[in-house]
């Protein structure tokens, strides 16, 4: 016997459906959510004028913390009055002509 097998093959079935995507909806992603995190608040909240304790010197720094703005003071100190250390008097009158905001 012989079986005649006909394979046909149907190639290529043109889908005459169009597949139009009639969905209306244009959703504009925007990419506006974005999280910034580049400002580490370094927010320097504290300010000194030298003037305040050597009448004259247009100095002025700003720093986050006492701390750091006692070492700026000290520096400056240093290098435009020669003090190579600041007194615990001197400290006093630094601290005390802090200005903070
Ligand atoms: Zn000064």
């Amino acid at each position: 016997m012989c079986i005649a097998l006909q394979m046909r093959e149907i190639g290529e079935r043109d889908m005459a459906s169009p597949v139009t995507d009639m969905v209306g909806r244009h959703l504009k992603v925007q990419a506006a959510l974005r999280k910034e995190r580049q400002m580490p608040e370094t927010k320097e909240a504290l300010h000194i004028a030298c003037a305040s304790f050597m009448p004259g010197c247009t100095f002025t720094a700003s720093a986050a913390t006492e701390e750091e703005l006692m070492k700026k003071v000290a520096a400056h100190a240093a290098r435009d009055h020669k003090i190579a250390e600041i007194s615990p008097e001197l400290a006093a009158k630094v601290k005390a002509a802090i200005t903070r905001r």
